[in-house]
């Protein structure tokens, strides 16, 4: 099933495990930021958590139109999701509206550092070339530094392969009043772990249920976990590598490894759709967003950030009374 038309309406159930969003390319979709008006939805979540969250429930994630949400509990089949897609928008249009998510982003960060509160995880994913470096630069421009922590995963060193699987990961999460972004993730010990047999299958297989209680753990001390896998084709990864061999100023970027692991491709979709479709929860889903296109992917992934970033809705800290009244001693 394509979503290529954008035959799927919000909230509407489809039998390959995805949640189709807006139809894109109707007069109803609006693309303005706005608090009254969401985009796309996953169910709100609905369990109640313990009180460590004090005042604040979970927070409902609110993927942008385009932006497609796994369904919690259905498998997922990649090839229903149009990696061409850009729902009907303008490239001119969407870099301006791209100007605006990251003022939203900007001025939203602010309050979530200075609340101390809570602090949002943002998770790439996605096949090499499928633009996690590009989307993070894009999507955080401008963001305060002090506010915000990258932590990029690679191969494990021996040290981190002498823990659990999940030890270095926890030791990077977002702290309260902070943006982390884990460019790949917990997620490697079932994906590139599974497709070159690092570990027996029973190992990677036992590892979609810690993932989830993980993740479950992080939501219910304060942190909102946004997942997003960017969908490239295989055609378009081609292209991206040919790209970096053909420009000296992108050799940097190139590891002739990467022509073997496109050898893999298949392998990968299938651990990236079984990935999805186990670890996408009512409190952490999982988001395709189609990715050939990198302005819609900047636009869409920025769109979904701020407005999550308002649902949180990070509050300034109560002054200490008086403050207004007080004079500064020469
Ligand atoms: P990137 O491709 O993210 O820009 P690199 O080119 O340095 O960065 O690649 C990082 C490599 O680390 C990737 O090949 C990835 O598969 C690998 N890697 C990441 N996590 C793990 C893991 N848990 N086990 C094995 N390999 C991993």
């Amino acid at each position: 099933m394509s979503k290529k038309h954008g035959k799927h309406h919000r909230g509407h159930k489809r039998d390959d495990g995805m949640t189709g969003e807006a139809d894109l390319h109707g007069p109803t979709v609006d693309h303005r930021p706005s608090t009254a008006r969401w985009a796309g939805s996953v169910d709100a979540v609905a369990e109640s958590v313990p009180a460590a969250l004090g005042q604040h429930g979970p927070v409902p994630i609110r993927p942008a139109p385009g932006i497609v949400a796994v369904e919690p509990g259905a498998p997922v089949d990649l090839g229903t999701v149009d990696p061409d897609d850009v729902g009907g928008l303008d490239k001119d249009w969407a870099k301006d509206a791209l100007a605006t998510e990251r003022e939203r982003i900007v001025a939203l960060q602010e309050r979530l550092y200075a609340e101390r509160a809570r602090s949002l995880l943002l998770v790439f994913q996605a096949i090499d070339t499928g633009g996690k470096d590009g989307t993070i630069r894009s999507v955080l421009k401008g963001v305060n530094p002090q506010g915000c922590a990258v932590a990029s995963f690679k191969v494990p060193s021996s040290e981190e392969l002498d823990h659990d699987f999940l030890w270095r990961y926890h030791a990077r999460v977002p702290g309260r009043g902070m943006i982390g972004v884990f460019n790949r993730s917990h997620y490697e010990d079932v994906l590139v772990v599974r497709v070159k047999g690092l570990v027996p299958d029973a190992v990677w297989q036992s590892r979609y249920g810690r993932i989830n209680d993980f993740e479950r753990l992080l939501v219910e001390s304060g942190t909102t976990v946004l997942k997003f896998f960017l969908h490239i084709s295989k055609a378009e990864q081609k292209k991206r590598l040919e790209a970096r061999i053909a420009d000296p100023e992108k050799h940097w970027k190139f590891d002739p490894a990467d022509l073997v692991e496109r050898k893999s491709w298949d392998a990968y979709q299938q651990a990236f759709a079984d990935a999805l479709g186990r670890c996408s929860t009512a409190r952490a889903p999982w988001l395709v967003v189609p990715a050939n296109h990198k302005w819609f992917r900047n636009y869409v992934i920025a769109r979904t950030v701020a407005d999550t970033l308002e649902a949180m809705d990070p509050r300034f800290p109560e002054a200490a009374k008086g403050i207004a009244d007080l004079t500064v001693p020469d």
